[in-house]
């Protein structure tokens, strides 16, 4: 734990793949797996002499962005070469934006433990991935795969605004929600389509200036975002407080150790020598073409949090958690306008058990094998009482496993709940007569006995006596 003098402060730069079918200079292919270099076209490699053409479809995604977070979209924007040695770059030269990024200053709200916090988003840029250095299957040497040179990256960088990890971790769960609702990135981590460089620093509480950060590169989970910022401070805290000082520098973060270690001293915009691609020229947006990209948008996940809590009489909380993938509120959505029980109940179990059963299952909300019909008729069985509580679980993993109607698994086992008063009424008797010591108990003013008598019941019907009635009757015969 950081010691309460110091405040933290985190700024984070998210590259996040745009998914086009073609590079953003060039017509090659940028799907994902293929054999190396079979879609690294003549740009991709820079032979000498080709020129990069603009793909449309990347500005497009890249507006979409830019208008879902309220952003100035600069109409005249720059692409400027980035230069650099890397083998992974033939070029010798990222194409980026420097000075004029296609998407201004804009901004995102974040749930925290103290509330709503508006987290400032600075720009956002196009640019183009580098290809791979690919090491396993070489002896004492590298391979070089250049499939992703040129895929169009959109790198969303914040303010300094987060004052913890968790805040970091909260936006960038938010960016990522966004990034999916709109299409316009699959956001797979695993493969490097939505990855995070953290900017970290700690200053003394009510310090104004900043203190001096370090970037840690290239994270690729949540989790690892929260461990990586955590281990950062504390390494920084623990710097100044022997009397060292923060470097300025890259990191990069070894999950397997879970310590972030120097990588390089940080290098300076003047050490790129960013200057505008002679090769591209400005990028112009027409009005029109802006304008059709905000009547395309869809709802966005804030809008459809809202909704949710007017429509629906959600808690913002659940309301959060639902819309948090948009699978989950489709899902949950079909649900509703497929029975009659309350949406409230209805979000408990598509945030309880049945997302308890995916995440056992290691299956994506899509891919359930308990559809939102068959969650919604076992939701009316329960609210016109054919089913009780207690045996709902059960019927639940029935259903999970076969792909009977939840009537047939109903029948087929004799789980019907039994509301017969006269049926209940003689098995309460018959309880009753055989536990002659309990009743007296009862009557000598135990009233902790009463639960054993419904206990019995339960036991003897399986379950499935209507609770409600079982007490009813109980008192009726007791009191
Ligand atoms: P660069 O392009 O060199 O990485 P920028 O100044 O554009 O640098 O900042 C990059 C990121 O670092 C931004 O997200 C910004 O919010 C963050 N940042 C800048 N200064 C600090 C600081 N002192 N502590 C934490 N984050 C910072
Ligand atoms: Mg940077």
């Amino acid at each position: 734990m950081t010691t309460p003098t110091w405040e933290i402060v985190i700024g984070l730069e998210v590259h996040v793949q745009l998914q086009t079918k073609s590079k953003i200079f060039s017509g090659a292919s940028t799907a994902y797996g293929a054999e190396p270099n079979t879609q690294a076209c003549d740009v991709s490699i820079a032979l000498p002499g080709v020129l990069p053409v603009m793909n449309e479809e990347a500005a497009r995604l890249a507006i979409k962005f830019g208008l879902s977070i309220d952003a100035h979209i600069n109409q005249r924007s720059i692409f400027a070469r980035k230069n650099y040695f890397y083998p992974d770059l033939p070029k010798g030269y990222q194409i980026s934006q420097f000075e004029l990024p296609i998407v201004g200053a804009g901004k995102m709200e974040i749930e925290t433990e103290k509330g709503t916090k508006v987290i400032g988003i600075t720009r956002a840029h196009l640019e183009e991935d580098a290809g791979k250095s690919v090491h396993e299957g070489f002896h004492r040497s590298s391979g070089i795969d250049l499939n992703r040179a040129g895929t169009p990256l959109l790198e969303i960088v914040s303010e300094p605004d987060m004052r913890s990890a968790a805040e970091a971790v909260a936006y960038l769960r938010k960016l990522h929600t966004l990034v999916r609702y709109l299409e316009i990135s699959d956001g797979n981590m695993q493969e490097g389509s939505f990855r995070c460089d953290a900017n970290v620093s700690v200053r003394p509480k009510g310090q104004e200036a900043f203190g001096t950060r370090a970037e840690i590169k290239n994270i690729n989970s949540f989790r690892f975002v929260e461990k990586a910022i955590n281990f950062e401070v504390e390494r920084q805290i623990d710097l100044i407080e022997d009397g060292g000082e923060v470097v300025q520098e890259t990191r990069l973060y070894d999950s397997e150790k879970d310590e972030t270690r120097s990588m390089r001293s940080k290098e300076e915009a003047h050490d790129y020598r960013y200057f505008p691609d002679p090769d591209l020229p400005a990028m112009i947006l027409e009005d029109s073409f802006i304008e059709s990209i905000r009547r395309s948008l869809p709802e966005l996940p804030e809008q459809r949090k809202i909704r949710f809590v007017d429509e629906h009489g959600l808690s913002p909380m659940d309301a959060d958690k639902l819309t948090s993938e948009k699978e989950t509120a489709d899902y949950f959505e079909s649900v509703c306008e497929q029975t009659n029980a309350e949406p409230k109940m209805a979000a408990n179990w598509v945030l309880g058990e049945l997302t308890a059963a995916l995440n056992n299952a290691s299956l994506p909300i899509a891919d359930s094998p308990m559809r939102s019909a068959a969650l919604a008729s076992l939701l009316n069985r329960i609210s016109d009482n054919t089913i009780s509580g207690k045996i709902v679980k059960e019927i639940f993993s029935l259903l999970w496993e076969s792909h009977d109607s939840v009537d047939k698994i109903i029948q087929d086992k004799g789980l019907k709940q039994i509301t017969d008063s006269a049926e209940i009424e003689s098995i309460v008797d018959n309880i009753l007569k055989t536990n002659a010591d309990q009743v007296a108990q009862y009557e000598g003013g135990n009233q902790k006995v009463f639960g054993f008598f419904v206990g019995q019941v339960m036991k003897q019907t399986g379950g499935k006596a209507n609770p409600k009635q079982v007490n009813e009757i109980l008192r009726n015969k007791l009191d």
